[in-house]
This record gives C-alpha cells, structure tokens and sequence, in this order.
C-alpha cells in the first residue's frame, strides 16, 4: 500500500513525489531502485514471512516453489512441505540459462526431484526456467493452468531466486505490460505480496521471500556482486589436481584439495566465467591469500577486505560419491568419490556438500 506518513514503513513516497507521479505510482524504495539501484531497508522481518508461511496449509492453493537452480540447497526453506499442508507444490529450478548447454536437462530435473525428496520436498512436477531469457515460460504457465484446478496460486521462494523477474514474464506473457514489479539484485527487493488476477475470479499471489542470509550476495557491494555473480552461461573449468593443492576462486572462496583417490585428480569449477581461478600449493595457502588478496586475487578489494568482508572460515568434509562442493550463491567445485577436501567461504556464506548435479 502507498503512503505518506511513515517513512520507515513499506510504501512510503513522500506527498510531494505522489503529486508528481501520474500513470506509475510507486514509493520511494522503488524508485530509488529503478534509477540508482539503490536499496532502503524497511521493516519486514523473517517473522513475518512465518507468519504467512502458516497460513499456507489453510488455503486451497496451489504453491509453486520457485529455487535458484545455482544455489539449490540454499534457496530451498526449510519446513515447505508442512506449511502447506495438503496443497500441491511445483518445484521451479530458475537460472537455467546458467547451466552449460551440454547438460542434459532431464538429468538435472531427475537430480532436483532426489534432492527435493532428501529434504523432505515432495513436488507434483519439477520445471527448469530461465525467467530472464523466457525458456520454459509457456511450459510452466501450462503445468500451473493444469495442477491449480481452479485454485489460487502462491508463488514462493527466497529472496533472489529470480521469483519477481518470473513473474514479471508471466504477467508479460499473459498481458503484453513490461517490467510491472521492481527487481534488482539485492534480495528482498518484494516487500509485500502482489495479487494478479486470473481470468477466473482466482489469482496468482507473489510473497515476498524469506531472506537467505547465507548466501554471499549480503556481503558485497554492488559492484563485486556484479562480477560474483554468474550472468551467462557458465564454461566450467577443469583442473587436475594432486594431493595438497589449493584453488583460490578470485579472493572470494578457496578449495583444498587435501588428499583424493588416484595420484591426479579431475576436478571441474562451476563459477562466473569472468572469476580467475588461482592454484598453489595448500601448505603455502595462507601466506598467498594474506599476501595476495585484494590484488592478484580480486575481487574483493583491498578496501573491502580490510573494511566489510568477512574473513574466511574453513569447512571439511570427505567424499563417498562424486559430490559438489557448493558455495552459496557463488558456484561449484565437482570432486570424485573418495577425496578429502575443504571449503573456505566468507564467514556467514554456507558452504554445503551434495551428490554431484553433473
Ligand atoms: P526475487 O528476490 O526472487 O524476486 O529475485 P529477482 O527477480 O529480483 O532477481 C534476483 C536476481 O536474479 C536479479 O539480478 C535478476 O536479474 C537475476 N535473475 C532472475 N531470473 C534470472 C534468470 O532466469 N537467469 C539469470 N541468469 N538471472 C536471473
């Protein structure tokens, strides 16, 4: 809702702006994000989104749970399937056009339906999309027209999966009228829910998103978010690797590769194309990345390694089938059965283990 009174609260522009305003209104958060992608804090908190999330097994509804197929893992939330009782849920991986075209996409919804069903997701149907390049757009509106039964239709999911850019192609699709919501690549961009109607007298209703603190968009300015986060088709990158070697991912994350099955190992690195990949040898690491950082290896600055980024923390695990070793929101590092590696990310940023997507 647009007001005038508060501004700390959601909707706020001020009267004068309003006056102003004649075909588009939109408050002040908006329109500093449309001109100077700038974003303003407003009170909407991880409670809120509970609280709406539990209404959610009250309804007749369809869910359709859309994930970042970049950051699976991460952008799923946690306890889904409960809060929604007995409504059906699709499953939406977006960002295909990340993924290398040499992928099989049937694999890969075959890989999100098991990694689904490990975390207790349970989806009538599995979609891959890109919401900015339109794949699958149609398909989805399809499978939604064919699963609601005449019923509402929640869109869900967490902050910076691309839920808002979806929604925007499919009120595009459907009306011919562009960019109707404001996106940008700050998560939480959606503060409160958007109700489209449907030619029945239902509607397809966007949440905002849970907001996913760990993923390494809240620790970068805008401009290092720009170069660490994927935008094209991913070429990954191969290395072979031996025991005791370490790959630095620019100054953002680094790989150990501590000790592995055979005497050279194949690793592959699923990152931005434009992030340099930097190997040394692991007992030197740490001398490197102190020497190095902010320089050699960039990004982040100088600047923002000694002001606002987080320090590096270390994560080990060992591997008993081919796994990815994942940084949220940054990429991937595909490493054999049998090896003992470590991940080292921003303090904050998750780094998880998961049978290899590819
Ligand atoms: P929301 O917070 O889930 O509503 O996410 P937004 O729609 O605001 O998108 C978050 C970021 O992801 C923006 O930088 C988008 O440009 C980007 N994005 C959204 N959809 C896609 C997609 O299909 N492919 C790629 N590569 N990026 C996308």
């Amino acid at each position: 809702m647009i007001q005038t009174m508060n501004p700390d609260k959601a909707g706020y522009t001020p009267q004068s702006a309003l006056n102003k305003q004649k075909d588009e209104v939109y408050c002040q958060r908006c329109f500093r994000l449309r001109h100077y992608n700038e974003i303003a804090d407003v009170d909407y908190s991880d409670d809120d989104f509970l609280r709406f999330l539990n209404q959610l097994s009250d309804k007749e509804a369809l869910i359709v749970n859309v994930i970042d197929i970049f950051d699976f893992t991460g952008s799923l939330i946690p306890g889904l399937q409960r809060f929604v009782g007995n409504n059906p849920i699709l499953l939406v991986g977006n960002k295909e056009d990340l993924l290398p075209r040499s992928l099989k996409r049937s694999k890969i919804k075959d890989w999100m339906r098991q990694s689904a069903n490990k975390a207790g997701l349970r989806p009538i149907d599995v979609f891959l999309t890109s919401a900015k390049k339109g794949g699958q757009v149609d398909e989805l509106l399809a499978a939604i027209e064919k699963y609601r039964e005449g019923r509402d239709v929640y869109i869900v999911g967490v902050t910076n999966v691309g839920k808002s850019t979806l929604i925007n192609r499919i009120i595009n699709q459907l009306t011919g009228v562009q960019e109707l919501i404001t996106t940008s690549k700050f998560p939480g961009t959606t503060l409160d829910r958007i109700e489209i109607p449907l030619d029945d007298g239902h509607f397809l209703i966007d949440t905002p998103g849970i907001i996913h603190r760990n993923q390494m968009a809240h620790y970068l300015s805008p401009k290092e978010l720009r170069l660490a986060t994927p935008q094209k088709e991913i070429k990954p990158k191969t290395y072979q690797l031996q025991a005791g070697q370490t790959l630095f991912l620019s100054a953002l994350a680094r790989f150990d590769f501590i000790k592995g099955p055979k005497e050279r190992n194949g690793i592959a690195i699923y990152l931005d194309n434009n992030l340099k990949v930097h190997r040394t040898k692991l007992a030197n690491a740490d001398q490197f990345y102190a020497k190095h950082a902010g320089e050699i290896l960039q990004p982040p600055t100088k600047k923002e390694l000694e002001t606002t980024f987080p320090k590096l923390v270390r994560y080990e695990f060992k591997t008993t089938e081919k796994s990815d070793l994942v940084f949220a929101g940054l990429g991937w590092v595909t490493v054999p059965k049998n090896s003992n590696i470590a991940g080292w990310a921003p303090e904050g940023v998750g780094v998880t283990i998961r049978k290899a997507m590819i």
